[in-house]
């Protein structure tokens, strides 16, 4: 590996790291200077290509976080403030789906945002005004993992749901409290938010059942997640 000292073939100078053979090399640093250009004016040239294609709205959808992405492309520069208004963050496109896990290469920047599918039919609405050019990237398989995956999610939610959620007694509801339990009977104390409180032999049997349910409660949830 070195480093060279080279002239762009768009006459801005720079330094390259190269690798290799000497006359791999030596071929690398003629095709920069014949038809390479430097950093600035290669992102120049691409953000020219991207504003010469159409203001492009594409729907991708992550089927895992249950979302619907929109990202806006091709001339987004002169409609800047509109994509802006509409809640589009300039960023890198999130990732998305199976390929978008074993992704390795950077996401490109875009205008983008992820909205839920039942919002998906407002976005699409809000976005007419700029009339873009659709382009839809959701496929059968995304549809039917999307399906899949919230029926899952639906389903873990109603078995949580159908597990009684334990009462909390109300001395150490909503309160700071170190589970413990002092004293002997006929002559209990507990420290809610660290005051001294006394407590009856059937408060203290109450709070104790509840310890237990909590308990039993965290594992049921535990074991569905
Ligand atoms: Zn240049």
């Amino acid at each position: 590996m070195a480093k060279y000292d080279i002239t762009y073939s768009c006459g801005h100078k720079g330094t390259v790291e190269l690798f290799g053979k000497t006359s791999e090399r030596e071929n690398k640093i003629a095709w920069y200077e014949r038809d390479g250009l430097c950093p600035e004016c290669y992102k120049a040239t691409k953000r020219a290509e991207e504003a010469e294609k159409p203001l492009t709205l594409t729907i991708d959808c992550d089927p895992y976080q249950q979302t619907i992405i929109l990202h806006f492309s091709g001339n987004t520069m002169s409609v800047k403030d509109q994509i802006k208004a509409l809640g589009y963050y300039w960023g890198e496109m999130p990732m998305h789906g199976m390929f978008g896990l074993l992704a390795t290469k950077r996401p490109p920047l875009v205008w983008y945002k992820t909205v839920a599918l039942d919002d998906l039919e407002s976005a699409m609405k809000q976005a007419e005004e700029l009339q873009p050019k659709l382009v839809n990237h959701i496929t059968d398989v995304d549809i039917i993992t999307f399906q899949t995956v919230k029926a899952k999610a639906d389903e873990k939610q109603a078995k949580i749901a159908a597990i009684k959620k334990p009462v909390v007694p109300s001395q150490i509801a909503g309160k700071k409290w170190n589970q413990t339990i002092y004293g002997k009977s006929g002559n209990k104390t507990i420290y809610p938010d660290g005051i001294k409180t006394p407590i009856t032999d059937e408060e203290a049997a109450d709070i104790e059942k509840y310890l237990d349910e909590k308990t039993a409660y965290k594992k049921a949830i535990a074991e569905i997640n």
